[in-house]
């Protein structure tokens, strides 16, 4: 058998306080586990720098939220953390990172409906190396297309039972989309609805920017930056990155605004940003060939954006 690339697993159980750290190169779930027949689980994806587990209980909130969405009961937060810390730490003395600049850890809790028959899920931690990719496209940004999700922005009210404002297991559709987007020569791709709406990355949240010089009339110009993202109501994942950098912007002066978006204001944005957990907030070059703002403008606030989010906890 093939060994897994440099992965900790730790297994939620009773019987160990801080999880059950299991081997990564052995089978460890059953052929039977729903989340393996059916998909039918939650997950979150979270980072750790130099050791940190980022926004841990943002994370933990939206896992709980999914859960809750799919009627699965999950374990305590505390029994979350403790596995998070011992799936970091093992990592990191198993995996030495070489650099403090390359010491961060992809941190996934999943969770299962369990093996079929029995009435308790399967939750684990996954850790592994951040892939090297997500962290080139932070520095040199990405080309998106627009794809077509075929849902309207009313679906997840209208039809809860698809699920999605859930970060479930299922992410099959999200992964062939990426595939469809490489296809094009895209790097990613940003899902429309069907009434004509922006809503979200297959793996992240759309942000925008615009600045705008205002004068005040009485000889004093001053510069107006708004950070605009779509409603969070439109059947998206409410990411937490978004969440988390809006709060640093408000207190760094820039104004907030959660759409509607429509394609056009992506093409007439002075930035463009797709920002998540693990690749962190990638600048986006093209939006179906059309180029968003300039280099120096996309640099710079791009620059301004990732000081604000490396406050971030
Ligand atoms: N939207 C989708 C569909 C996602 O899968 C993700 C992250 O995985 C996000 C948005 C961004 O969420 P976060 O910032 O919490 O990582």
């Amino acid at each position: 058998m093939t060994l897994p690339a440099s992965t900790v697993l730790v297994f939620l159980d009773p019987a160990f306080e801080n999880g059950r750290i299991a081997d990564s190169s052995q089978p460890q779930l059953m052929a039977t586990d729903l989340g393996a027949t059916r998909g039918d689980g939650v997950f979150e994806s979270l980072l750790a720098v130099e050791g940190r587990a980022r926004k841990v209980q943002a994370h933990l909130n939206r896992l709980e939220s999914s859960a809750r969405a799919l009627d699965l009961n999950i374990p305590e937060p505390n029994v979350w953390r403790r596995a998070i810390d011992t799936a970091i730490t093992e990592f990191r003395d198993a995996f030495p990172a070489p650099s403090p600049a390359e010491d961060e850890v992809v941190v996934k809790l999943l969770v299962t409906r369990g093996v079929e028959g029995a009435s308790t899920p399967t939750c684990w931690i996954q850790a592994s190396p951040s892939p090297a990719g997500s962290r080139r496209q932070r520095e040199t940004g990405i080309d998106v297309v627009l794809l077509d999700r075929g849902f309207d922005t009313e679906a997840g009210d209208r039809a809860p039972w698809l699920l999605l404002g859930a970060k479930t297991l299922s992410y099959a559709v999200n992964m062939a989309a990426l595939r469809y987007a490489h296809k094009q020569g895209a790097d990613d791709a940003i899902f429309t609805s069907t009434d004509g709406r922006v809503l979200e990355g297959p793996t992240s949240t759309v942000l925008l920017a615009h600045v705008e010089t205002v004068d005040d009339g009485a000889g004093s110009v001053r510069t107006v930056k708004r950070l605009i993202t779509p409603q969070l109501d439109s059947g998206i994942l409410p990411g937490t990155s978004q969440d988390a950098l809006f709060t640093k912007a408000k207190a760094a002066g820039w104004e907030l605004g959660y759409g509607p978006l429509v394609p056009q204001d992506l093409f007439d944005a002075d930035a463009v940003w797709l920002i998540s957990s693990i690749r962190l907030i990638a600048p986006v070059n093209h939006v179906d060939g059309r180029e968003i703002g300039t280099p120096a403008m996309r640099k710079q606030l791009t620059a301004e954006l990732n000081e604000l989010f490396a406050g971030i906890e």
